[in-house]
């Protein structure tokens, strides 16, 4: 990539940023429309926030992404905040505006566009959420926007669950979601459900490790969604796998909300081939290729 003085820069900040798989997905976008644009990482230190956005700003850095732990952090420092992260209360991408930055989510429209392409329909679903951290408080959001039937929470700690389903509740005025504590899975009433897994557990070192083990739970399942893209089939995946069910990870959500960002960042379009490179790329960063 030849870089010089017309090259406009975007990165991602968190700490730590060594991990990130979002250089292989930008500079593949870039390289591959001929953007005069380069991505890198940049870790910032406890405390600082404040300072790297508006030092970002005032380096006329064209966008940033935010990544763990400052998604919420960083909202103080914005000029602008789009209605659905204002909604999740999260913000991963920073787009330029008159005098500041305008905070996004692409991480919910990233799951989305991923399901639309795996052909996995939220709209009059049943949807299990395993887990009730960040993320799965966002997809239980996601899940009443895009029309789910029923949203029902599931996680070890059940004030947190209920928390969750309480505001989806107040969110859409009617009784759509319900929470409850992990152990009473066996008493959950039917089975189709689409079950999106949200907790940390079978991630990378400990990929032995599913939230559920009963084949039973299983059973009621009729695909499911991780979000864990470190392995690449998870034991959850693996346990809807031997059920009968179909199964995903969250490799296709990391791959969107990147190429969400990059839209917001330089108007384009990313039709699906260039979509499938970049995820290539993004395989063989990660050795999954
Ligand atoms: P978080 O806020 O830390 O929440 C973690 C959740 O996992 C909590 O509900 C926690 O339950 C549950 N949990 C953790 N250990 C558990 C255990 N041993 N048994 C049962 N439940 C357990 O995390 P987050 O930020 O929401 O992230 C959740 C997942 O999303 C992570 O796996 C992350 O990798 C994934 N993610 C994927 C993408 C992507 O692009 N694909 C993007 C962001 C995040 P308690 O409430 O009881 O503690």
């Amino acid at each position: 990539m030849k870089i010089d003085g017309y090259t406009r820069i975007c990165g991602v900040m968190g700490n730590p940023v060594e991990h990130t798989m979002s250089p292989a997905i930008h500079n593949t976008l870039a390289e591959a429309l001929g953007e005069n644009l380069t991505y890198v990482p940049f870790r910032v230190p406890k405390g600082q926030v404040e300072e790297a956005v508006k030092g970002a700003y005032a380096l006329n850095l064209l966008g940033m992404n935010v990544t763990v732990p400052y998604k919420s952090e960083v909202i103080p420092w914005l000029k602008e905040l789009d209605p659905l992260s204002e909604t999740i209360g999260a913000v991963n991408t920073l787009v330029r505006v008159e005098g500041g930055f305008k905070g996004y989510n692409t991480d919910m429209p990233g799951l989305y566009r991923a399901m639309c392409r795996d052909e996995v329909a939220i709209e009059g679903e049943k949807v299990l959420i395993l887990g009730a951290g960040g993320v799965a408080r966002a997809v239980a959001i996601l899940a009443a926007q895009k029309g789910a039937e029923q949203i029902v929470i599931l996680n070890r700690t059940a004030e947190k669950a209920q928390k969750i389903a309480k505001e989806v509740n107040v969110l859409t005025g009617r009784r759509l979601a319900s929470a409850r504590e992990l152990g009473t899975y066996a008493s959950l009433p039917g089975d189709g459900y689409l079950a999106i897994q949200a907790t940390n557990v079978g991630m990378f070192p400990k990929t032995e490790e599913a939230v559920i083990e009963d084949g039973a739970f299983y059973e009621k399942i009729c695909t499911g969604y991780d979000l864990i893209f470190n392995p690449a089939e998870t034991r959850f995946m693996s346990l809807v796998k031997k059920s009968g069910g179909r199964a995903f990870n969250g490799l296709k959500m990391l791959l969107y909300q990147g190429i969400i960002a990059y839209e917001l960042w330089t108007g384009a379009r990313v039709d699906r081939n260039l979509a499938e490179q970049a995820y290539e790329e993004m395989k063989r960063a990660m050795g999954l290729s």
